[in-house]
């Protein structure tokens, strides 16, 4: 059973951005990207570390905005604007889900589309849907694409099955996959005889973010399996997948932790280059 490791793929893309940042520099462009963070949720700040060690490695600035937990709407959105108005910024980033208190849609709609980096704003959404895979897309569907292209080769004509239908995952992804010409049915909680489908498939992605809930039954020797779901476990993660029990019965899964979201972080980066606009 072959494992999809995120890294190989990581390592390629981050050496693209190291070499595009170096280009820009050249014109007297440094990319740079601003996180806005509301409130100190310890998730927010490990996942913050590791993207502004990222930028670090590829020559991109960083700048953190944080906000008190009490922050409001029209306040956010002040230091939103700011963002989006200032030339030496080519990326944003918003930690999400933002308290409940706060207008996540309004702020979503505000974000600069070209600026959107982990592609809040339904505007890059709706490109996607059109057919438009070339300006900011969102990074977890790429990352499964990425990794898909990366270890299995042409997807025309292949049949996935993606089990998640959410508007960061299931549907995106099904978008990006009909341009690779795969044959593509989405799942979900209401699906009946979802092994049934699953099994017949050539590749299955999992995120129904459920410890294990995937068990050999689902899948056959010929499956390509990328699971997406994060689950804690042990002090650890995990994925969706049971992976005592899938292995040596499938051809080949990304593993978790180290597969789709080793690339996913990386990808937030390649569109912050996507935000720069040359004059
Ligand atoms: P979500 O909005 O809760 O979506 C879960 C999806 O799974 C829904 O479509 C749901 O169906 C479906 N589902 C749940 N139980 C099911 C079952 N028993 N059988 C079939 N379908 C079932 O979650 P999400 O935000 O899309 O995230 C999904 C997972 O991906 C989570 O574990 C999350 O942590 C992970 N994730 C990973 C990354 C990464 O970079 N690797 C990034 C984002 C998210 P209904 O629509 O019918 O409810």
């Amino acid at each position: 059973m072959e494992l999809y490791k995120g890294k190989p793929v990581a390592d390629r893309i981050r050496e693209e951005i190291k070499e595009k940042v170096g280009e820009y520099e050249k014109k007297g462009i440094r990319p740079q990207l601003a996180i806005l963070r509301v409130g100190q949720n310890p998730e927010d700040i490990a996942y913050e570390q590791r993207v502004l060690k990222n930028c670090q490695t590829c020559g991109i600035l960083a700048q953190v905005r944080e906000c008190p937990e009490n922050t409001t709407t029209e306040e956010f959105l002040v230091i939103l604007q700011e963002c989006n108005s200032n030339r030496e910024i080519h990326g944003i980033l918003i930690f999400r889900p933002l308290p409940r208190h706060m207008d996540s849609e309004k702020i979503s709609l505000l974000v600069a589309p070209e600026k959107d980096s982990d592609c809040m704003n339904p505007q890059n959404l709706n490109k996607l849907f059109l057919g438009d895979t070339e300006g900011i897309l969102p990074c977890t569907p790429e990352a499964v694409r990425e990794l898909l292209l990366h270890y299995t080769g042409s997807l025309v004509g292949r049949n996935v099955v993606i089990v998640n239908r959410s508007l960061v995952l299931g549907k995106p992804l099904a978008m990006l996959l009909l341009e690779e010409n795969a044959t593509v049915t989405i799942c979900h909680s209401k699906t009946k005889d979802l092994a049934e489908i699953t099994k017949k498939a050539d590749v299955v992605v999992t995120g129904v973010g459920r410890a294990g809930y995937f068990g050999k039954e689902y899948f056959g020797e010929h499956s390509v399996v990328m699971d997406v779901g994060i689950n804690e476990k042990e002090g650890g993660i995990c994925g969706d997948v049971d992976m005592d029990a899938v292995s040596g019965q499938i051809k080949g899964i990304s593993p978790v932790p180290g597969g789709v979201g080793a690339v996913t972080s990386m990808l937030l980066l390649r569109n912050v280059l996507r935000g720069i606009k040359e004059a």
